[in-house]
């Protein structure tokens, strides 16, 4: 009996590695929320942690790209890079500029952050939003930051989940969005990141309906988290794959993240538990 079950899911991993991993035209998105000089927890992934995965990027020859080259890639069959990756932060959090923008310089890696737009520090602070989730980057550090390493996209006003939102609440939050964006003078990619990872997964129609109005809007990738890889080109551009990357995983489920296989291998991990 364990043999037929190691014979199993020895065939089934072979299965996905052949079919799934970035060597094999998928594209590992990674998603990232806060960052800190020392800390670590599911939503922080410290400056050391940081530096070895940059490092290991660099070293196995993978390239990050940038929202704008995924898009060029989909829409006009621009080529990527080999073993390309993608590195995303959610929110915009006031770190991302103070503890990882440096590293982005050092190591030369690309990153495209979802910013809460109702959260962003302003001088005169005109149209934030109260903010129970920490501190957020300032405008002047957001433009600094798409001079050279940085691209971002849209993650809401006030990080509301479009899955508890109406189809018109959703269109005018998507306005709001991007005109504070705007009228900070932060330029933004036509992309958005749905919060808390997802976006009406049992109501098909409604979803259909999503697209339609991300489209209306002029948003051309959207991403989920799903921990799967896309392979390239991807299927439908508004519904992206990304992996959740955790600053509680060890270094080797990191590099299991960029190979695509951490959903398998989450599954296993629970059977065995
Ligand atoms: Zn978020």
């Amino acid at each position: 009996m364990i043999y037929l079950l190691i014979g199993i899911i020895t065939l089934v991993a072979l299965v996905l590695f052949f079919k799934m991993g970035s060597l094999f035209n998928g594209l590992p998105v990674l998603n990232y929320h806060k960052t800190s000089v020392n800390d670590s927890d599911f939503l922080t992934v410290s400056a050391a942690q940081l530096r070895q995965q940059f490092a290991y990027l660099n070293k196995k020859g993978y390239k990050t790209i940038f929202i704008s080259e995924l898009l060029g890639h989909i829409e006009q069959k621009k080529p990527l890079p080999a073993k390309p990756v993608m590195i995303t932060l959610d929110d915009g959090y006031r770190d991302n500029y103070t503890v990882l923008y440096p590293l982005l310089k050092e190591y030369n890696i690309k990153a495209n952050i979802f910013l809460v737009a109702g959260f962003i520090q302003s001088p005169d602070n005109k149209h934030i939003a109260p903010n129970p989730m920490g501190e957020f980057m300032h405008v002047e550090e957001a433009v600094e930051m798409t001079k050279d390493m940085v691209q971002f996209g849209l993650h809401t006003y006030t990080h509301q989940s479009y899955s508890k939102l109406s189809l018109p609440e959703i269109d005018e939050d998507i306005k709001k969005t991007k005109h504070r964006l705007k009228e900070l003078g932060i330029p933004v990619q036509p992309c958005h990141a749905y919060t808390f990872g997802a976006y009406n997964q049992k109501d098909d129609n409604k979803r259909v309906a999503m697209f339609e109005l991300l489209k209306q809007n002029e948003i051309r990738l959207a991403f989920r988290v799903s921990n799967w890889v896309d392979k390239l080109p991807v299927i439908n551009p508004l519904f992206v794959s990304r992996i959740h990357l955790s600053g509680v995983f060890p270094f080797w489920k990191f590099k299991v993240c960029v190979w695509g296989f951490i959903k398998v291998f989450n599954r296993f991990e629970k059977i065995f538990k």
